[in-house]
């Protein structure tokens, strides 16, 4: 309600007339919307504020957006709005930052057995593709997605299968599958199967030979559109998409070139093409002992009701029939596997006018259908943050394939890219707004592939390990860094471990366990990886009043975040405005005050000289709050 109330708030700032053109308008938008987030998990989102590209920088002086901690700040008009976000990445964070902050955690999801979703989404020009696929000068955040789940794969339980998919026109295309030469043409047989998956090399001499004997009618170059099916196990997918297994970084860049090659030379203008399609770019994770046999039925903390000999049951008996036993196991294989998909989208821009004269048809086509895609996600977020009962998944070819990462159970993080510039910021600030609304809608993962689980329990020895190492180096006199690790870790497990008892659920009490020890690995592991590699900053605002006066002055906007981090110790309910003074409103607290700057400095400064806020229970900190607000009145 509150978080709605912020968003309508921003949307209006620019017109409404009580605020001057000149006034500064700072409005925290707690990440946590309304609805309560107690089940399942919220969209993960990040924000990546890009440098200025050399031809920007003549145009303007100073970047239009700021990120300071978790703000961005944007200026429109010389008037400022804040937007606030769980992770933000500024203009010198390169992707190994972003990776690091942000992107591990979906990569460590997928080894968990979660299906796992990155979308990078922005204008065109915003830095969505430099993130995800990187460039001559640092790998992207798929690279070092894959340099992790390589590394991690020491034992070679697990298998690597790559698939790389374009939206283009509302049309599925495979940038897998190599265009078909007219011998191909003649003897090709209709597939059979519901994915394919050829080893790289076969792929790779097929392609050079396809390089090598070019094709001289244009008909034979052209790549096949694929359609979209909805299975009950996997969800939306594309069955004859090709997969391509890798073993190794130097195979992933292959098959990464292979894909971006085909996507460039089906359009005469690749950066326009790249701007205006959709990329899916997904890792299939399997194990490799999985037994394959078409009788094993799938047990995985999956409904037994979707068991593979139910599949054809839902739809027709002949035509669960006509599956051969090798297709019916490549199912059921598929269903076990886990997918982390990296969605590289469309620049978010507002369509141009098309004015050329060629081509102008299939330009506008193409407005058209990506507006459809991108209107329909936009759509689908909007639903979905409004807790709509009708979600329109099925409007638009990316939404319909997307359907399980948006609101459903797969666990999505969304890296929204912006500009620097002024010229934009309408834009920006428009990518801001959906980012906010994604972070409002909750999945509720379910762990798909327990078979994964083993590569978890490598994880948690690997911990354990790194646990021992850490007690010895504290042993070994290197004090303050690590000892915080473990006594929050074991706090964790312990906190995790009663209310995983307490909790009421329809899975069993095992699996909630196994899941509450993963999350805290994972934790762990984070914390470790971070503890070990700088210490962490404590955040000016998190320290009372009377010390950051030390560091500097007090105005309304270090006020501003004072009251914020106070509140948000308490509740994600709030809303602080600057507005000639500072208007604090909570519904959930009861609270709707404005003070002039002095009087908050003397009332900031009286509560944190009598109370420390990091060693006194929730409650305590709201009873002080209701002195301090009371006192107020
Ligand atoms: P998008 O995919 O959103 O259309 P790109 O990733 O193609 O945008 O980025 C546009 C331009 O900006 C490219 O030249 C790219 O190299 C550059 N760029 C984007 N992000 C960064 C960054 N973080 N650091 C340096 N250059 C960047
Ligand atoms: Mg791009």
């Amino acid at each position: 309600m509150a978080h709605r109330l912020n968003q309508l708030r921003t949307s209006t700032l620019t017109t409404h007339d009580q605020f001057s053109s000149t006034s500064t308008t700072l409005i925290s938008s707690p990440r946590t919307p309304g609805k309560k987030l107690t089940k399942g998990d919220p969209i993960v989102t990040g924000i990546r504020l890009r440098p200025f590209l050399e031809r920007e920088s003549a145009i303007d002086d100073t970047s239009a957006v700021q990120i300071f901690e978790n703000n961005v700040i944007c200026t429109q008009n010389s008037r400022p709005q804040i937007f606030k976000f769980t992770h933000c990445f500024d203009a010198a964070a390169k992707n190994k930052t972003i990776y690091d902050g942000m992107i591990r955690s979906a990569v460590l999801a997928s080894l968990q057995g979660y299906n796992t979703t990155v979308l990078a989404y922005g204008q065109t020009a915003s830095g969505k593709s430099h993130s995800i696929f990187g460039s001559s000068c640092e790998e992207g955040i798929l690279s070092l997605s894959i340099h992790d789940l390589i590394t991690m794969n020491g034992k070679n339980h697990l298998k690597f299968e790559l698939s790389f998919l374009e939206i283009y026109n509302e049309k599925v295309t495979d940038l897998l599958a190599m265009p078909t030469t007219s011998n191909e043409q003649l003897n090709q047989k209709p597939s059979t199967k519901s994915s394919t998956t050829l080893s790289f090399s076969k792929q790779a001499r097929t392609h050079i030979l396809n390089k090598l004997v070019p094709s001289s009618n244009s008909s034979n170059n052209a790549t096949r559109t694929l359609e979209i099916r909805e299975h009950p196990l996997l969800g939306p997918y594309v069955p004859d998409l090709k997969y391509i297994q890798v073993k190794s970084k130097e195979d992933f860049q292959n098959v990464l070139n292979m894909g971006n090659q085909q996507r460039s030379v089906a359009s005469t203008n690749a950066n326009q093409r790249s701007s205006r399609s959709h990329a899916i770019f997904t890792v299939k994770i399997s194990r490799i002992d999985v037994p394959q046999s078409t009788t094993t039925r799938l047990s995985f903390g999956l409904n037994s009701a979707h068991s593979v000999s139910n599949i054809g049951k839902s739809t027709t008996n002949s035509s669960s029939s006509k599956k051969s036993a090798k297709q019916q196991a490549q199912e059921e294989l598929d269903a076990q596997a886990v997918r982390l998909n990296f969605v590289d989208l469309a620049g978010s821009e507002k369509s141009q006018q098309y004015n050329g004269s060629q081509g102008k048809n299939d330009r506008f086509a193409e407005s058209i259908h990506i507006n459809q895609s991108l209107s329909t996600l936009r759509n689908v977020i909007d639903a979905l943050s409004r807790q709509q009962s009708h979600i329109p998944y099925r409007d638009s070819s990316l939404t319909y394939l997307l359907k399980n990462s948006l609101g459903g159970d797969a666990k999505t993080f969304m890296l929204a890219t912006i500009s620097p510039s002024s010229t934009v910021i309408d834009e920006t600030i428009n990518t801001l707004r959906y980012a906010g609304l994604a972070s409002t809608i909750t999945n509720v993962p379910r762990i798909k592939t327990p078979h994964l689980r083993h590569e978890i329990d490598e994880l948690r020895e690997e911990n354990a390990r790194l646990k021992q190492e850490l007690f010895l180096v504290k042993s070994k006199s290197m004090p303050s860094i690590h000892p915080t690790v473990n006594k929050i870790s074991l706090t964790r497990i312990d906190e995790c471990l009663q209310t995983s008892f307490q909790a009421e659920s329809s899975t069993s009490q095992e699996e909630i366990n196994d899941e509450k020890l993963d999350t805290v690995d994972e934790e762990i592991l984070a914390q470790i990886e971070n503890q070990c590699r700088r210490p962490k900053r404590k955040r000016l605002s998190e320290q009372p009043l009377h010390e950051i006066a030390k560091i500097r002055k007090i105005d309304d906007t270090m006020l501003h975040r004072r009251l914020g981090t106070i509140l948000s110790y308490v509740t994600d309910d709030f809303s602080i405005i600057n507005d000639n003074g500072i208007l604090v409103i909570s519904d959930e607290l009861n609270i709707d005050m404005k003070k002039n700057s002095s009087s908050w400095i003397d009332a900031l400064e009286r509560f944190d000289r009598s109370v420390d806020i990091n060693s006194i229970t929730k409650k305590e900190i709201v009873d002080s709050l209701n002195i301090l607000f009371d006192n107020q009145e």
